[in-house]
């Protein structure tokens, strides 16, 4: 009889996880404050600042570079459209680039 190896055991999907409930926008930082520096910063740069792929149109995300969104000094703000500030979080998720 030849020794198959054992299936690993499965994951009781039942059994309850600890969930981290995530912070509130206020919590993270994201108040009124951030509102109007977040305006302010988009009327100032209406285009994203990313441009992946030659993007060149209209931002609606602001993006801190240094992740941290209590930190809205103008140097740590770009402007972004969607899909390249998703594609800039993918990326520097996938490549372990994200330190903040
Ligand atoms: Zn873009």
């Amino acid at each position: 009889m030849s020794e198959l190896p054992r299936p690993a055991p499965r994951l009781n999907l039942h059994k309850p996880q600890s969930i981290k409930p995530r912070l509130t926008t206020k919590e993270r930082g994201y108040d009124h404050r951030w509102q109007k520096t977040r305006f302010r910063k988009l009327k100032e740069t209406p285009l994203c600042e990313f441009g992946f792929d030659g993007c060149q149109i209209g931002a609606n995300h602001v993006h801190h570079r240094d992740h941290n969104p209590k930190n809205n000094k103008p140097e740590n703000l770009l402007s972004s459209c969607g899909p390249c500030h998703m594609t800039y979080h993918r990326k520097s998720k996938a490549a372990r680039l994200d330190n903040g």
